[in-house]
Formats: structure tokens, sequence, C-alpha cells
């Protein structure tokens, strides 16, 4: 047997004015057929399993293009072209395997191409029309038609933050070779549940959602039950939350299936629903807390949803209320980072911070402070992969406000990111993280509370304010019931 495996990943943000280019993915990661020789992070945690499967098996392997970028808007038509051309001239040049594995993201959309994922895996279905082709997606994926008929698999990562990418990816290579041994014959359906907005799978109302899942997965005659919750900062006709389901032989099944499970989860959407304060009503949340550390999440700065990562509202406003015993990060700003490189540790300088990148980055802030150290090649957990932070200034000003700023866009998804510069978190009152929920978890161990605050910026969680124009407005929770003007009132329709 011989298995072709490749993974392309980014998320687009269609609202951002910032392109996503070439070297985009060449400052995050960009590899050439090498990426499993190195230590996995989320998007290739797949790899690795594959490999390590495959080669147990005695199989040959042929490791293609592995091409991340951090978020941003439409990536170029040239960025598009060149990656996916690698990707299919590998692909040419290692003749016809028998399976090929994929790890994409499912929400990139490049200039004149508004589903990559489906235009890549139907050109490698005309290439190789009798393999079995299993993809593997971010859940914050648009759920597609093109892509379920190119592939024979299709699944997601269930958890959000993703922590699950490993067994996900057991799970495809498990499928994938018992379709090559003859066992099971995949059919796919999906569900169009209607929904647009960010679901924390580490609640209760989630939870159970999960373990309905996991227990329809479990029953006579379904392969594979996957939740994509769709990316709601793209504007696309189609964005939203799909139930997809795989299941043997039985395309009626398949569909039954998706429609009942979507159905469940659609009825559970008024428990899906937070309401996140607004920065003023969460810093005074802040200030009467008894005592630290407060982790309060800048959601609409997270850059893993395309937002710049270089924000100053929520910094402008812990400055002119006066607030002490902070840290905050990170504040991406590259000039910056040279600025302090060039001054060194123990230099007092001034910095012109962030409010760069784009109109939703705000105002930069003027701030003064000293040094306290600088390192590169650092890491953070997400998960259990290790992903990059680029080079690190933690700059410290009066009142002990600990702000760590650096130079690869990238959220926060572990405390170690200020631990391993040298911040004690425990002993701060208030911790600033630019992210929506991937920082949840190792926080949360270290947090007295834990407020999620709708930021101003580029991704605000409140999906009713997207200002869509190519996406109609028929979704929750913009109206209660999407399905009450249909000719099935209150029911759900196959999609
Ligand atoms: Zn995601």
């Amino acid at each position: 047997m011989h298995m072709f495996m490749a993974t392309l990943s980014t998320e687009t943000n269609t609202f951002s004015p910032v392109p996503t280019v070439y070297s985009d993915f060449q400052a995050y990661f960009l590899r050439h057929g090498t990426a499993t020789q190195e230590p996995a992070n989320l998007m290739t945690e797949a790899l690795h399993l594959w490999r390590a499967r495959a080669e147990a098996l005695d199989w040959q392997v042929t490791e293609s293009l592995t091409a991340i970028a951090e978020p941003a808007g439409l990536t170029t038509h040239a960025a598009y072209a060149e990656l996916t051309g690698e990707i299919l001239n590998d692909l040419r040049a290692a003749g016809q395997p028998d399976v090929i594995l994929l790890q994409l993201h499912g929400a990139m959309i490049a200039e004149g191409e508004d589903d990559c994922e489906g235009d890549l895996v139907s050109k490698i279905r005309t290439l190789c029309p009798d393999a079995v082709i299993g993809v593997s997606l971010d859940l914050h994926c648009h759920l597609r038609d093109r892509l379920l008929e190119a592939a024979d698999l299709v699944i997601t990562f269930r958890e959000y933050p993703h922590d699950d990418a490993t067994p996900r990816a057991q799970e495809l290579f498990n499928l994938a070779h018992r379709v090559l041994k003859g066992e099971i014959k995949p059919v796919m359906a999906m569900f169009d549940c209607r929904m647009v907005s960010l679901f924390l799978t580490k609640t209760a109302q989630m939870r159970a959602i999960i373990a309905d899942i996991n227990s329809i997965q479990a029953t006579p005659g379904i392969l594979s039950v996957s939740l994509a919750h769709g990316f709601p900062w793209a504007d696309m006709p189609d964005t939203g939350a799909r139930m997809l389901v795989i299941a043997d032989g039985d395309p009626a099944l398949a569909q039954r299936t998706a429609r009942d499970i979507g159905q469940r989860f659609f009825e559970a959407r008024n428990g899906l629903l937070p309401d996140y304060p607004n920065l003023d009503d969460a810093l005074n949340q802040v200030e009467q807390a008894p005592s630290g550390p407060v982790v309060l999440a800048d959601m609409s700065d997270n850059s893993g949803a395309g937002a710049p990562g270089d924000a100053t509202y929520v910094l402008h406003s812990i400055l002119n209320r006066g607030m002490a015993n902070v840290a905050s990060g990170l504040s991406w700003d590259s000039e910056a980072v040279q600025t302090c490189v060039r001054a060194g540790a123990g230099a007092t300088v001034t910095l012109n911070l962030g409010g760069k990148a784009e109109p939703a980055s705000g105002q930069p802030a003027e701030v003064t402070g000293t040094i306290c150290a600088i390192k590169t090649g650092l890491g953070q957990h997400l998960g259990t992969g290790l992903e990059p932070l680029g080079t690190v200034v933690w700059h410290r000003l009066q009142g002990e406000v600990d702000l760590l700023i650096n130079d690869l866009r990238i959220q926060v998804y572990h405390p170690e990111v200020f631990e391993q510069m040298g911040i004690a978190l425990a002993a701060k009152h208030l911790v600033v993280v630019k992210s929506l929920f991937h920082f949840f978890s190792p926080f949360a161990a270290i947090a007295k509370q834990v407020i999620f605050c709708a930021t101003p910026g580029r991704v605000n969680p409140d999906t009713r304010r997207i200002d869509y124009t190519r996406r109609d407005l028929n979704f929750w929770p913009r109206v209660d019931d999407p399905f009450a003007s249909s000719d099935e009132s209150s029911a759900c329709k196959e999609g």
C-alpha cells in the first residue's frame, strides 16, 4: 500500500483587509515533505499519527507539503496557486497512491476561490480516481458538497479548544484502512443547522451535545459523526454549522441521522448563547474581584480568527483606569520588538505600541517601561501540539503592568507563554489574553475567575452584529427560529 499525505491550513476572515500571502506561511510553518521530522503542532499532529500507523503496516509513505498560516484576510491567488500546485505536482510524481490523507482547515478562501478545500480535493480526485481520499478538518470549517463529493471520508475536530486532533486523525486512518480492506462503503450526508455562533465544547450544554454525538457514532451502520461549527467571520452564502454523518453503504441512514442529531443540536440552541460583557463592564468586574488572578479574554482581537492581534482598546482602558498588577499578551508588533532588541534587556524604552495593522487595531499606545526579558525560540502548547511564538519581549510599565510583545501573529494558548518569560501569573490581579477560547482550559486551571469579554475589534463574538452581505440573515441567533419561515415549521430541512 502507498499513502500520500499533506497539510494546507489557514482560516480566512473575509472582513480583514490584510491579505494572506506566501510569506505568511513561511513565517508560521512551511515544510516541503519534512513536517514529521519536527515536533507536532495542531495541524501536523495528524501527519505524525498517519505516518506512524502506515509505517507500522509496512506501507510506503509519501509526505508532501505542510503549509500553515495564522488566519487573516483572503489568501492571494499567487500563494494559493503556488501551495496547491506543489501538492498536485508531488501527487503526480507519486503515481497512484492507494490512500490520500489530508489535514486541511476547511475555511480557507483565496482570491477567486471561495472553496479552497473543495477545489483542491476535486483536483486530487481527478488525478487519482481510484484512491481512498480522507480529509480531516478544523471544526471551524465551511462544509460543502464539492468536498463531500470528491472525498470518501471527511471528519472534523470535535473539541473547541482543539485538543483532539490526534484521536480524530486516528479515527480517519482507521476508517480509510477499513475502506481499503473492503470492510465498509462510506456514504456521507450533512444537515444545515442554520446556526452561526461559537461553541465552546467545555460547557455542560456542549458536553451533552458531544455525548449525544458519541453515542450516535456507536450505533450500528454509523461510521462517524462530526459537528462542523462553521467560521462566522467569512461572508459566504453558506456560513454556519453543519452536522455531518458517515454511514456504511446507506445514504438514507446518513441523511436521517444527520438531520436528527442536527435538529437536537438546534433545539439546544438557547442554552448555547452566552452573554459576553463589554469592556467597561468586564473591567468593573475585575476591579471588584476580591482576589486574582482574574483572566480576561480580549476575544475580538484573537488573531486565530483573523483579527490583527495588535489592538489596543484593552490596554488604553487599563492605563486610563490606572490599574496595577496586570499581565497582558500577546501584542503583535514587530517594530516594537525590533526597538527593544536594539535597546537590549534592562533598558528603559518608550514604545508606540500596537494600533498599526488595520483599522480594527485602534490607536497606538505610547508606553514607557523597562525591558525585563527578550527570548526567541519558545513554544506554547495547544493540546499536545507545540506552536511557535517568534521573538517575545517582556516590557514592564509602572504599576507592574507587564506587557508581552512579539513579532509572530499568534494568540495565547497557554500560561507558559508568560511563565517562560519569567512572569508569575499567580501573583497577578489581572491577566489579559488575546484569544477567543483556545486559552480556556490551561488558564482556567490557574484563574480565580475567567471573563470572556466582547471587546471592540475585528472578531466580536456576537455574531448578530456581523455585517454580512452575501450570507442571508435567516440564521440563529439573528432570528430565533430560522426554520419557521420554511415549509417545515420549526423542523429542519436537509442541507
Ligand atoms: Zn478552529
